[in-house]
Formats: structure tokens, sequence, C-alpha cells
């Protein structure tokens, strides 16, 4: 081979090298290194972890939990120790995140279901709740996680409330919510004598339980200041740089709040 050969294949080789290196990504939820695989153009709902099928949210998500919890550690799997010394419950028994914490031995789940009364264990042996009145006791909690959920709650203050109080002082809720930069709150729908009244058109998510779920709110520029009237502390977090450049910067914000002490 020439020199120009070799040299070329050099070249050739380093720049698959780094290229290969850029791609490498670390999970936050598994640990696990690896190219992340865009399914969608939603990168915040796809970007999806090979090992544990994690989404871009999810890994915002554990960021977060990581860094105010166990700074040290890179992943939840990697955090367990610290993690298990909490008392951690999560609105939903789904994803990438229940999967890493659900062995946890203070970690609880919880489902919703319009025909089972809070606190109930369905036959399958999951916990049902609502948000809106937990039967949780007060100050219980080090961590409440949710991804997506208070969006979907008719009565999302009674819901933030609930929270707040199953908290521990101290205690902090980590969450995602669809979060608009143009607007104020607002309710979409609402429930009134038992019927849902839209107050806009209808919108609706995937729900991995119910298929589709009714969004009720919209969350805007002055949700911290809801927040704080509740009495939490409230901190809008943007979870890693490069994310911020990828995903843009509303739908990469993570909501870190906490109950004072
Ligand atoms: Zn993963």
């Amino acid at each position: 081979m020439s020199s120009y050969g070799i040299f070329h294949r050099i070249a050739l080789q380093l720049f698959n090298f780094f290229s290969s290196r850029k791609d490498q990504c670390l999970c936050t939820v598994c640990g696990a290194q690896g190219k992340f695989l865009k399914r969608s153009s939603n990168l915040r709902e796809s970007m999806i972890c090979p090992h544990c099928q994690c989404i871009s949210r999810g890994r915002h998500v554990a960021k977060l939990i990581l860094d105010t919890f166990s700074p040290d550690k890179t992943s939840l799997n990697d955090a367990r120790n610290e993690l298990s010394k909490l008392r951690i419950y999560e609105l939903s028994c789904n994803g990438s995140i229940h999967e890493a914490l659900k062995a946890l031995p203070l970690y609880h789940c919880s489902e919703y279901f319009d025909d089972v009364p809070p606190g109930t264990i369905t036959p399958e042996g999951i916990r049902c709740e609502d948000i809106r009145r937990l039967s949780f006791q007060d100050g219980y909690f080090d961590l409440i996680i949710s991804e997506d959920v208070l969006e979907h709650v008719d009565d999302y203050e009674k819901a933030f409330s609930e929270i707040y109080r199953a908290l521990k002082p101290g205690g902090h809720h980590i969450f995602t919510i669809p979060l608009y930069g143009d607007r104020k709150t607002r309710k979409k729908a609402l429930v009134k004598n038992g019927e849902i009244v839209h107050l806009l058109p209808p919108e609706y998510h995937g729900d991995p339980v119910r298929g589709k779920i009714l969004v009720f709110n919209e969350f805007g520029t002055d949700l911290s200041d809801i927040l704080a009237m509740l009495g939490f502390q409230c901190e809008f977090v943007v979870a890693g740089k490069m994310d911020e450049k990828k995903f843009g910067i509303f739908s990469s914000i993570v909501l870190r709040t906490w109950k004072p002490i």
C-alpha cells in the first residue's frame, strides 16, 4: 500500500472512531452506553436507549433525580444504594424509570382507574391512586416522580396540593409536563356534575393504560407562581447542554420542586 493509501486509511479510521464516540451516549436510567435510536421527529419522545428503551424525557428526569440525590453517580442503576434509602412514589407503573426503580425496598407506584377506590390493589397487583386524594399519609415521601401526568388531571391544583401533602419537608417532586412559553396556564376542559365540559377543542395524548387520554390543562409561564402559591420551592431545569441544542428549550425542561424544610 502506498504511503498515501496508509495515510488515507488511518485518517478514515480516526474519523470513524471519533464519529462513533460522538454517537456514544450514556443512558442516565440504565447506565448503558450506545447510540440512541431516533424513531420520530419528536426527539423528546424519541432517541430510544437500545438497552432499556427509555426516551429522552425519561433520561432527563433520571438526570435530575441523580443531581438531586446522588450527584456522583451517572445512572439510576448505579445509584441503587443511595436510592434504596429513599421513599419514592412514581405516578406510573410503566416505563423505564419504573423498571429501574421497582425492586427498591421503599419504592411505590400507582395507576389511576376510574372505577377502583384509591389505595386498592387490582387483581393484577397494581395499586390504584387518585392524585387528587392520595391514600398515603402526610409527609411520607422523599421523592415523587411523574412524567406528563398532571396535564391529564381535571383539578391540577388539588393534585399538586396532594403531592405537597404527601412529601416530607425537604422532599422533592421531579416531573415533566408539556410546558408552553407563549401563554399562561389554562384549562382546556373541566368536570361539572360528573360530566366533562370542553372549554377548548379536545386534545388527547397516547396512554399505555387507556390507549388515549384527554388533556385537561395547558401549563404556561405562570406555573412557578401557581406552585409557589401552593408552598413549593420551584426550579425549571434544562436537562443537558447537548439536549438543549437538540431538543429545544421548552421540550427539554424538567421541573424540580420541593417542600421547604
Ligand atoms: Zn437505557
